[in-house]
């Protein structure tokens, strides 16, 4: 066994579809050194968790530490968790199905692992890290490749009777809108996520309408990447400015209906399409936001982007293995 003494570092983990991040942390939550690797989940659920323990010990090793002076690992994976068992029950976006993580990833790393939802765990991340008075009640919205929220109830990470609370992407907008990956009409995340967006803009292009983008990326717009689009907007795109706004307004309804079932304090905006769009998209979500809330229950609330961008999993990660290995 290590020896306990030494084990005073921390390891978070942001297992995505498409890549992986791990960082290393004292017990402040400092970053001493991360490592990042794709994910490559068409190779299998066996040698994506090879991947992950690689990954961490990458980091690991870049900190000119050892994996036995690790105290615990903290690990956001993309679908439904179950937490006491370690076991991730569904991901779609990775193509699993019942994969029990946490044993896996103890028998290879020899140190302790905990599993949770990656954006309940991008919102432990916010919630700890970026708030000098914490406020005691937050949702935090995380806006990438899919969508999801964090809830945080009297300081604490709510999880509902299946401990998949937070599915916000497939919060209903519109009844007769695009179809949704999960199968249904007009949820969020149809409006709002990177590929909805993407597809949005490459249904136009074929539609005839002209945005600089096809000169930057080809015909096909293939490989788009949400920095294109920001430099689109640079060059005052209208395709891709309208696309972006629309998917704005829908994060502003999401916001409202938010506001108007839980009533936080505040809503953190995160993830890859917010870090490339902020400065496009926070006027209209916070205006839409406000203007759609029942009058009067959103007085004070504050809606604001993240500061955390990418690192908000890896921090949320040490939260975790920091609270689990007191
Ligand atoms: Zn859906």
């Amino acid at each position: 066994m290590p020896d306990a003494a030494k084990q005073e570092y921390l390891v978070g983990v942001d297992l995505g579809g498409t890549k992986i991040l791990a960082g290393v942390f004292t017990q402040n939550l400092k970053c001493l050194g991360k490592a990042k690797t794709s994910t490559k989940a068409t190779r299998g659920a066996d040698a994506v968790i090879q991947r992950i323990a690689d990954c961490v010990i990458d980091a690991v090793d870049e900190c000119d530490l050892e994996i036995d002076q690790i105290r615990g690992i903290g690990l956001g994976a993309p679908g439904a968790v179950d937490y006491d068992e370690g076991r991730v029950i569904i991901a779609p976006n990775l193509g699993w199905e019942n994969i029990p993580l946490k044993k896996e990833l103890e028998k290879k790393l020899g140190a302790p692992v905990f599993l949770e939802n990656d954006t309940n765990i991008c919102a432990l991340g916010v919630y700890n890290v970026e708030f000098e008075t914490k406020p005691k009640t937050m949702v935090g919205i995380f806006i990438g490749t899919g969508i999801g929220a964090g809830i945080i109830i009297d300081g604490k990470l709510f999880s509902g009777f299946n401990h998949t609370a937070g599915e916000i992407g497939h919060m209903i907008l519109d009844v007769d809108g695009p179809k949704c990956g999960c199968g249904n009409r007009g949820c969020f995340e149809a409006f709002s996520g990177r590929q909805s967006i993407y597809r949005k803009i490459q249904t136009l292009v074929k539609d005839g309408e002209k945005t600089i983008l096809t000169e930057m990326l080809g015909a096909d717009l293939a490989d788009m990447r949400s920095g294109d689009l920001r430099k689109a907007l640079k060059k005052n795109d209208k395709l891709v400015e309208k696309v972006v706004e629309e998917a704005a307004e829908y994060i502003g309804l999401a916001c409202a209906n938010i506001i108007n079932v839980i009533n936080p304090e505040v809503i953190v905006l995160g993830g890859g399409v917010i870090d490339a769009l902020e400065d496009e998209m926070m006027a209209i979500i916070v205006e839409t936001a406000h203007d759609s809330a029942l009058s009067g229950v959103d007085k004070g609330i504050q809606i604001i982007p993240s500061k955390l961008g990418d690192n908000a999993g890896i921090v949320g990660g040490a939260v975790l293995a920091k609270r689990e290995t007191k």
